[in-house]
């Protein structure tokens, strides 16, 4: 029988050898060289910098791009390989999404040749490290509404504003920020800008005492009076469609990879209730906890049916919106429920960090929220099925 636990519909068998290969390849990776350490890093609030040449070496960043030394992987050993990150942390699989999809994607796709060939393999390489910075202190959900202003003068932009949640914000060398290039109330002015670090007036500062993505660098990054030369503006990243379709190019692979936090608490969680004995016998043979476990395997197996469809349609160049939508909504909240259930199952020791469960359910608390949130992605549905637009109540 080739289901498994965590498999139950053995999506295996319809894998290729070379997404098998690569899924393979970054299971032994994580197994080595990030979970010995991950739970440390969870504590001290710290990212794994050791194991960005690692993750470069396995073509991990830019992985679906073509040329500039990237690998040029299909959507779907892309995203295998994104499940297996986030078996680790969502944090360090956040690192590779926005390097790959959110820093690198609207380099290739709206950038000059110049900007191309400076920055793509030097990203690609992990040599250099790059962030996205859309939202803003009081613009997230609605980025029409964004404050950042980017004034022409000779020779370049004046930029002022705030980013705010930025992944990779204080590392980052070069940063894709968007900002409005007329008045407050045009959307359709929106440029994208690299804003490098150093510049003068331009500050990347941690945000602290966060309890969700500890391993992940979250930062402010602040504008003031900062001069951008005309090289530095993305001459193809028109209106906020373009940061849209960043956004759109990175949830695939979120939507997908959550099922592998998600996979990694259910076996924790039945490896501990074939161990843990109450009332004269493991609970693992209690009914109740066969029940939470049963109907956590069915969700799961059920996110991991839709996950394939979904890297069929993109890798038919079919995928929709709403789609991405609806599987980053699903696939997210099934793996909240699960990872809540598993601590349930683990008692009182899942609230440790001996065992990864609580620290992934805190994780997924970030990933409902950001790339668009849980009522966004229904709000998203819901204009489709009626052509009602609701977001504005
Ligand atoms: P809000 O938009 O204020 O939403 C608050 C609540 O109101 C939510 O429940 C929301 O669903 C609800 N709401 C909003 N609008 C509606 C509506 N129309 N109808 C019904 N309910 C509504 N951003 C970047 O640009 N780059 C990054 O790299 C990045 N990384 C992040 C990393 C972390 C750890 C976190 C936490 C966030 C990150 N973000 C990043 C920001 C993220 O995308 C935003 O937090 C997200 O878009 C939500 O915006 P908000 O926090 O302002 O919440």
């Amino acid at each position: 029988m080739a289901a498994t636990l965590t498999d139950l519909f053995d999506i295996d068998r319809w894998l290729t050898p070379d997404e098998r290969a690569v899924r393979d390849s970054v299971r032994r990776f994580v197994k080595d060289r990030l979970l010995p350490d991950v739970a440390a890093h969870w504590r001290n609030g710290t990212f794994p910098d050791d194991a960005i040449p690692e993750i470069a070496g396995l073509g991990l960043l830019g992985a679906t791009l073509h040329g500039y030394g990237c690998a040029g992987m299909g959507p779907l050993a892309y995203w295998l390989a994104l499940a297996e990150l986030e078996r680790a942390d969502s944090g360090i699989r956040s690192f590779v999404s926005v390097q790959g999809s959110l820093c690198m994607f609207p380099i290739f796709s709206f950038g000059s040749d110049a900007q191309k060939n400076h920055w793509l393999p030097l990203l690609g390489a992990g040599k250099k490290i790059g962030c996205f910075g859309l939202t803003e202190p009081d613009a997230g959900s609605d980025p029409a509404s964004m404050r950042t202003r980017a004034k022409k003068i000779d020779g370049g932009y004046i930029v002022n504003g705030a980013k705010r949640w930025i992944t990779n914000g204080t590392r980052a060398d070069v940063c894709v920020v968007w900002a409005k290039t007329g008045d407050l109330d045009d959307p359709s002015s929106i440029r994208a800008f690299l804003l490098e670090k150093g510049m003068k007036g331009f500050s990347q500062t941690a945000i602290e005492r966060k309890q969700s993505f500890r391993c992940s660098d979250t930062a402010e990054l602040v504008m003031e009076d900062v001069f951008v030369p005309d090289d530095n503006m993305l001459p193809h990243a028109k209106g906020l469609g373009a940061a849209l379709k960043c956004l759109f190019e990175a949830r695939g692979g979120i939507s997908f990879a959550v099922l592998g936090a998600a996979a990694q608490c259910l076996e924790v969680a039945v490896d501990y209730a074939k161990s843990r004995v109450a009332f004269g016998k493991p609970i693992a043979g209690m009914q109740l906890v066969q029940g939470k476990l049963a109907s956590m395997s069915n969700e799961l197996t059920k996110a991991q049916a839709l996950s394939l469809q979904l890297a069929r349609l993109k890798e038919a160049g079919a995928l929709e919106p709403v789609q991405v939508s609806m599987a980053k909504m699903n696939n997210v909240r099934c793996a909240l429920e699960i990872a809540r259930t598993c601590r349930d199952i683990l008692g009182a020791n899942g609230i440790t960090d001996d065992y990864p469960v609580m620290r992934h359910m805190c994780n997924l608390e970030t990933v409902y929220t950001y790339e668009g949130t849980n009522d966004v992605h229904l709000l998203v549905i819901g204009q489709f099925l009626t052509g009602h637009a609701a977001f504005r109540g």
